[in-house]
């Protein structure tokens, strides 16, 4: 019997990232015990089963970026350093078990700094950005303010106001109503961008002049739309001014990429993540557009339709960029649960990206 589910069929650990790697030299994917060599691994597969088989392809890189890890660790790092309440506005990351797990702790989530009281509880901004007016209305209220605002949307705040000084009219690629939409448009007067969520949008844009026009991006989009957009808009206005690469992170790109390759060769593809998390949702988009019959977004093993999943014989499985591994894991136990399984790792990039905490945060760190 290999680990705590005695009908896992496991491959062997070389196939798996090295930060995976568990302590004592048992390799592990969170509680998942892999076969020590292809001799354990052929002869577990050689167990008779009564459940049926089913290979599960699990996308690498998946879950937490960088991005998220730094806006979760700001709000621990503030419940450790100035005790409960610290205040959060908007859900410092798109899923539900992160930020219950926060409030258990005492931070509390408002959609607005009119609910933060005064009185010195800090106020920490999420990794979506905020509008430049919440900033300011902190100062005004001198409101002890973190921003784990991402530094990759900080990035695309200051592209933005660039090309506003240099009297450029910006379009920005994205979604509507997405927090991370709202910030950036929020950096610059009303009027100074104008959103292009599809094709046809970027088709009958109306620029005030061809000439002085600007395009920055989402970070969670999906990468082939983005650039079908992009290359109209360069078809249309030859001089419109952008990133070298789209704004879209290496976060997103990478577990689009690796969605990319599991998608054709699997029956069914799980999204870890929740429905108001953008780049889950891209990467279920992305699933479908590589051709894979059935892509589903789940955030818990609760939500899983059986019904769904009968008769299939490969599943693919990744998250999203702000579900935690706990939650691929229950999901993986929970197909244990039903079938015989196989595990194997499909990697499409190594991430080594970490980003300093906000400075307050960093500096009582340094000081310790
Ligand atoms: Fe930052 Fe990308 Fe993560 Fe968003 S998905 S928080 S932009 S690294």
């Amino acid at each position: 019997m290999i680990g705590k589910w005695p009908q896992y069929r496991v491959w062997p650990a070389t196939t798996q990232p090295p930060r995976l790697t568990g302590k004592g030299g048992a390799p592990h994917v969170g509680g998942l015990k892999f076969a020590a060599n292809r001799r354990d691994f052929e002869d577990i597969m050689a167990e008779p089963s009564e459940k049926p088989a089913l290979k599960v392809l699990l996308c690498w890189p998946r879950g937490f970026c960088a991005g998220v890890v730094r806006a979760i660790e700001s709000v621990e790092r503030a419940l450790e350093r100035y005790g409960p309440p610290v205040y959060v506005r908007h859900e410092i990351v798109h899923n539900r078990y992160v930020v219950e797990g926060l409030r258990a702790k005492g931070a509390i989530f408002v959609e607005e700094l009119s609910e933060v009281p005064d009185g010195g509880a800090p106020v920490i901004f999420s990794a979506h950005g905020v509008p430049k007016s919440v900033p300011e209305e902190a100062a005004r209220r001198n409101l002890f303010a973190l921003d784990a605002t991402c530094p990759l949307v900080t990035k695309v705040h200051r592209e933005a106001e660039i090309h506003h000084r240099r009297g450029r009219e910006i379009i920005l690629i994205g979604h509507a109503g997405h927090p991370e939409v709202i910030g950036t448009m929020g950096q610059l007067p009303d009027g100074s961008v104008t959103l292009i969520e599809t094709l046809a949008h970027a088709e009958n844009f109306q620029p005030r002049d061809a000439g002085k026009l600007a395009y920055v991006t989402q970070t969670t989009l999906s990468v082939h739309e983005t650039a079908a957009i992009v290359e109209r808009l360069k078809l249309r206005f030859p001089d419109i001014v952008g990133p070298h690469k789209e704004d879209i992170c290496y976060a997103t790109t990478n577990r689009q990429e690796a969605v990319k390759r599991v998608a054709p060769i699997v029956d069914a593809l799980i999204v870890v993540g929740a429905p108001n998390s953008s780049n889950s949702q891209r990467l279920k988009e992305m699933a479908e557009h590589a051709g894979c019959p059935q892509a589903v977004l789940v955030q818990r093993a609760a939500d899983i339709d059986w019904n769904e999943f009968g008769s299939i014989a490969r599943l693919g499985i990744t998250a999203g960029a702000s579900a935690p591994e706990v939650l691929v894991e229950e999901i993986i136990d929970a197909f244990a649960q039903r079938f015989a399984i196989s595990v194997e790792t499909v990697s499409a990039a190594e991430e080594g990206v970490l980003f300093p905490l906000p400075r307050p945060l960093r500096e009582r760190q340094a000081a310790e």
